[in-house]
């Protein structure tokens, strides 16, 4: 999967490049990342990226036309490089964008590669978003909270949608047995407990140390069930009051 990132800070991804489980596809070759910087494309003596907005107020806005510039670069290359028919979607991260979930993670986790362009200040010129050019295909958004900047919501991207690629954990089960997957209904995954077995005073369910897999399995679909319905009752009625 290769990553095109826009952004004014490439320095940041190397949170998410090397560290874990993404860190590990970063480095063997899985996963690629790509940086864009705007202030690459300014074509002014300073390499103004931002400016004033039209109509007053607080805060600087990016100018389009480094985003433009930079966008086109990172289409021609992804798409060149993924020797692909499948288009590489470019996606603006964004509170104004539709909240990311498991189900999307998944879906873009299919795509070759596609093109994250991260916001900062204020915000983008809006024209990079409207218009007959139409630079960007989606806006995803990190959660109904406002962020200094794109980057760590496309991390957050990045990382959900790694997850789901084939083979990107060491026990690639572990994958289709967690919270929100198909395979657990949409569900919360059930609680887990390592050694020791009793824990200040507390100790762990019984059906867990008792090697009978038929009855650990029905629990933990059971537990799934329990703890959606305790920590997150919207996911139960979501998938139709439960069972
Ligand atoms: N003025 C804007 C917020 C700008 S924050 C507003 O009030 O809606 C600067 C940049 O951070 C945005 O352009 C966007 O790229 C990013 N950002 C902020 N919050 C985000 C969120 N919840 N999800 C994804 N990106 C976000």
């Amino acid at each position: 999967m290769r990553f095109d990132i826009i952004t004014l800070f490439p320095e940041m991804f190397a949170a998410a490049a090397r560290f874990g489980v993404t860190g590990r596809m970063f480095q063997d070759g899985r996963a690629r990342a790509v940086f864009w910087n705007p202030r690459d494309f300014a074509t002014d003596r300073h390499r103004t990226v931002d400016d004033r907005p039209f109509g007053g107020g607080s805060g600087m806005v990016m100018k389009p036309e480094p985003l433009a510039a930079a966008i086109r670069a990172a289409k021609a290359e992804a798409e060149k490089a993924s020797g692909s028919e499948k288009k590489t979607p470019v996606i603006f991260l964004s509170p104004a964008g539709a909240k990311l979930d498991d189900a999307r993670a998944r879906r873009l986790s299919g795509l070759p590669g596609m093109i994250l362009l991260c916001g900062r200040y204020r915000g983008v010129d809006a024209r990079i978003l409207e218009g007959r050019g139409r630079l960007v295909d989606d806006e995803i958004s990190a959660g109904d909270y406002v962020l200094s900047g794109g980057e760590l919501a496309a991390m957050v991207l990045m990382d959900a949608t790694l997850r789901h690629m084939a083979g990107a954990l060491g026990n690639p089960e572990s994958r289709d047995e967690e919270s929100f997957s198909a395979e657990l209904g949409g569900l919360l995954d059930a609680p887990c407990y390592t050694r020791p077995e009793v824990f200040e005073g507390v100790g762990v369910p019984k059906v867990l140390l008792s090697g009978d897999h038929a009855a650990i399995a029905e629990w933990r679909r059971t537990e799934a069930v329990r703890r959606t319905g305790e920590k997150r009752p919207d996911l139960l009625e979501k998938r139709g009051g439960g069972k």
